[in-house]
């Protein structure tokens, strides 16, 4: 019998059997890549579990599909699913262009307070890749996603709310650094304590429970001190303060290695050499995109601000294969909301031709699987995503940059996968 996803009051999740989850099939590309993902999740939950777990999906509307039945892009009876359910998937989602909502997204994350953007970055033999050893690429992105500049603030040069704020800012607070003060617009970064700790403390217990090695405060703090600089240290405090005997930290390392008077080279050795602990260290973003390229086997867990993980995000995914392939999802470790989603767009040009790769929802969809403790299923579906990519049986983005591979449809790609569970 179907029944919700709840939240204990240990913090778990509760998941039952047979659990309902919302989902959205998307606008443009979205119908044919989600009628592909579900196949394999039903598929891999009744391998792994033989009829004694079962997902009862539960279609929502949004989107162009909304607005065409109902008049509304982002009706409430499925804010109001988001928010009962807990969990859902969802595919990509047209931005209405003009007045009204700026994106069903934002305004998702917004109402539901998703503040952890979390992309896992890894790669699947096989699939082509612009790096030349991009195996080494392995890591797990958490991207502040309430604060920062995506907060909105902004006013228009020549506004008066821009040459109220201009004023308050020369006359009030000293300000002499405008050159152009006629035609400036302003925005607002605002990154608090609180949003720092919350995003941060989740990419280190994360780190804790995977066993991962090391977690990485990317940052621009050389330049904007009291937000970026402040996110550095208020994640440094946080680690030693909570998490003391689980983390080591960078100051701490660079201790300990002048008085063993020894250099240890490589991250391996650090981890045997401080007895498994995770490293929290941190790395100024601009060097990190450099030393992601150089020495991507030196990150696994990265904890950003907005901005940044926005980047971040997509050159890393561009690493191990594009947008056709990266899963992403929106968390409240807190109340444990969640959406699942496809990280590319709608591609409107392809909709409904059959022909997209439907990866990124599949693996969206294996997110959310580990997120629910079904860890069977979900790596059955990882296995047979990396036997099938092995096999060079793949979507027309990757059969372009692969020699002697064969050419599927969304739906074949979807079968061969399953065949392959
Ligand atoms: P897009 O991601 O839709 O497409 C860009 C290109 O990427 C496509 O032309 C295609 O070549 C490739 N691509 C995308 N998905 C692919 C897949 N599954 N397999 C293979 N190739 C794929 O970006 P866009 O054209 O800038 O945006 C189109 C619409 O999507 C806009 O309305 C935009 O606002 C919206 N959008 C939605 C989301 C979301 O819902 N999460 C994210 C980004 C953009």
């Amino acid at each position: 019998m179907a029944s919700k996803i709840t939240m204990g009051t240990d913090g778990k999740l509760q998941v039952p059997d047979f659990p309902t989850i919302p989902f959205i099939e998307g606008d443009g590309i979205g119908p044919d890549i989600w009628k592909a993902s579900v196949r394999v999740f039903d598929a891999a939950i009744q391998k792994a579990y033989g009829g004694s777990k079962k997902i009862e999906w539960m279609k929502v509307l949004a989107g162009e599909e909304a607005f065409n039945k109902t008049g509304e892009w982002m009706p409430e009876a499925t804010m109001n699913a988001f928010k009962e359910y807990l969990l859902s998937i969802k595919g990509p989602l047209t931005t209405p262009v003009g007045g009204g909502i700026r994106s069903l997204n934002v305004a998702l994350r917004q109402e539901l307070d998703l503040y952890v953007c979390l992309r896992p970055v890894k790669y699947f033999e096989g699939t082509p890749s612009p790096m030349w050893q991009p195996e080494k690429v392995n890591m797990v992105i958490f991207r502040e996603n309430t604060e920062d500049i995506y907060a909105g603030i902004e006013f228009m040069t020549g506004t008066p709310e821009a040459k109220k704020l201009l004023n308050f800012l020369v006359d009030e607070l000293k300000v002499k650094a405008f050159r152009f003060p006629e035609t400036t617009s302003l925005g607002v970064k605002p990154v608090s304590k609180d949003g720092s700790e919350r995003l941060i403390r989740s990419a280190i217990e994360h780190a804790i429970e995977h066993k991962l090695p090391s977690v990485t405060i990317v940052h621009k703090g050389n330049i904007m001190k009291y937000t970026e600089g402040a996110f550095k240290n208020w994640g440094y405090e946080l680690a030693e303060r909570e998490f003391g005997g689980q983390v080591y930290t960078w100051q701490q390392w660079e201790k300990t290695k002048k008085q063993d008077g020894e250099a240890v080279a490589n991250e391996e050795m650090k981890i045997s050499a401080i007895g498994g602990k995770v490293i929290i260290k941190d790395a100024i973003a601009d060097n990190f995109l450099q030393q992601a390229l150089l020495a991507p086997q030196d990150y696994s867990v990265i904890a950003t601000l907005n901005l940044n993980g926005d980047y971040i995000s997509d050159a890393l995914a561009a690493q191990v294969g594009g947008i056709g392939i990266a899963p992403g999802a929106n968390i409240n470790y807190l109340t444990g909301h969640a959406v699942f989603e496809a990280t590319h767009g709608t591609a409107p040009r392809f909709a409904n031709t059959n022909t997209m790769n439907p990866s990124s929802v599949i693996l969206s969809g294996v997110m959310m699987l580990e997120y629910m403790g079904w860890r069977d299923a979900a790596d059955l579906i990882t296995n047979a995503v990396g036997k099938t990519i092995r096999n060079k049986t793949v979507t027309i983005d990757f059969y372009n940059l692969m020699k002697e591979a064969t050419l599927l449809k969304t739906s074949e790609f979807g079968d061969e996968i399953i065949r392959n569970l």
